[in-house]
């Protein structure tokens, strides 16, 4: 079968070339593999569809982490998935399919099902995951941290990963949605969150891209009043046909430059960001939805009115960052850290796009076989809302 993601054998030889990996494009290739084999709950999918998300910029680049450490973590917290120790990774964690086999203790799921998978890789045998499967020490994320992910012919998956693909959506739609549409519920409704209500002001940073569109509806949805940071006008008008209230672009509106080269504060720019929300209308924040990390998460905190949350998944621009502790004990806030979602929230976050509360906004539909050169289009910051591939 097809498949993307990167050889072991390729990785090698770049390393012992010593060639540095500048684009995600360099550090992802398209090679045959095995269909993979089924172990005792799981299901075998032939994919329709799939999207990027971001963890496979960072797979591509082997950054943070090389995808085969990773894949090797996994497997020495969960012995049972052995079998993802291969000399390929297989990248990609939003996918869409037709299950084509079982294995034999699988019963919720039959031949011919249309389905969506979502990326919470978890053994339900661990008591936490009654309370929080993300707290299990057993959770990856799929097609991240685990071998066999979207961007193949064929995947396979726990039983517990997949959800009916609604009909209202069409196949590019079902491969796009889960990842940001389920991490930006849980970080924004989810009582694991920011739990925002009707009323609050909410910031929400690259409110344009693939967390931000579903974070500014999920807002929206319920009543509190959206400030969208986008880069491009572009961006703007998507934020504004979403429904946000106040847009910033950062780059025309001065909004940037938060954080020194060596990564200490810029006050000054602290002040001036106040500012101009200020101007804007806007003087008190109750919950900063953030992602991306070193450039701004200073300011997310410093920007929070008392008593305020900031609440953050990622680190996009680097996850070593320098915070001005007096704004957040001073000020009474809370620092929020979440990741992905339970199948719980993926089920109900996916039950608003189902009934149309929730849209999918879609950068744009192509072929599997354009996967490396928009892998530098999300990289460089240029997507708006998700990218999405027909297999
Ligand atoms: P996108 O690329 O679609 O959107 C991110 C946006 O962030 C960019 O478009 C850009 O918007 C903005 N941004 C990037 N760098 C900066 C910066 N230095 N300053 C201000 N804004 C910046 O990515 P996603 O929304 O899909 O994902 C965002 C991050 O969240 C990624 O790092 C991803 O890995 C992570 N993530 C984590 C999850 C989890 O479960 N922990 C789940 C999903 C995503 P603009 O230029 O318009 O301002």
């Amino acid at each position: 079968m097809w498949a993307y993601g990167i050889q072991k054998s390729t990785r090698l030889e770049r390393l012992e070339k010593k060639l540095r990996i500048e684009l995600p494009s360099q550090g992802i290739e398209l090679f045959n593999s095995p269909i993979p084999e089924l172990r005792p709950g799981e299901v075998l999918i032939e994919t329709r569809s799939s999207a990027l998300n971001f963890n496979s910029v960072w797979s591509s680049l082997a950054s943070p982490v090389d995808p085969f450490s990773l894949i090797s973590n996994h497997v020495s917290r969960n012995p049972q998935d052995s079998d993802h120790a291969k000399d390929f990774a297989i990248f990609g964690s939003d996918a869409s399919g037709v299950v084509v086999d079982c294995a034999p203790d699988v019963h919720k799921w039959t031949k011919g099902d249309e389905v969506m998978i979502h990326c919470n890789v978890v053994d339900t045998s661990d008591p936490i995951t009654q309370a929080d499967s993300m707290l299990s020490n057993s959770q990856s994320i799929w097609g991240y941290e685990t071998n066999f992910g979207a961007f193949a012919q064929y995947t396979k998956v726990k039983q517990n990963q997949l959800l009916h693909k609604p009909d209202q959506l069409d196949w590019h739609q079902a491969g796009s949605v889960l990842l940001t549409l389920a991490t930006a519920y849980r970080m924004l409704i989810s009582s694991k969150g920011a739990q925002i209500k009707a009323g609050d002001t909410v910031l929400i940073w690259g409110a344009a891209g693939g967390l931000g569109t579903f974070a500014i509806q999920l807002a929206k949805m319920a009543g509190a009043r959206v400030v969208a940071i986008v880069s491009g006008e572009d961006k703007r008008a998507i934020c504004e046909n979403l429904g946000a209230d106040i847009i910033i672009n950062r780059l025309e509106d001065n909004f940037k430059d938060f954080t020194n080269e060596d990564g200490s504060p810029n006050y000054l720019k602290w002040k001036r960001a106040r500012q101009i929300l200020k101007k804007k209308g806007v003087s008190d924040i109750d919950v900063v939805f953030e992602h991306v990390g070193r450039d701004t998460l200073g300011l997310s905190i410093y920007l929070a009115r008392k008593g305020g949350k900031i609440v953050t998944c990622a680190a996009t621009s680097g996850y070593l960052c320098s915070i001005d502790l007096r704004y957040l004990w001073m000020e009474l806030k809370t620092l929020i850290g979440s990741h992905f979602a339970t199948y719980d929230d993926a089920n109900k976050a996916l039950e608003l796009v189902a009934s149309g509360k929730i849209k999918v906004i879609t950068d744009s539909v192509n072929k599997i076989s354009t996967l490396p050169e928009k892998l530098d289009y999300l990289y460089e910051g240029r997507a708006i809302g998700k990218i999405a591939f027909l297999h």
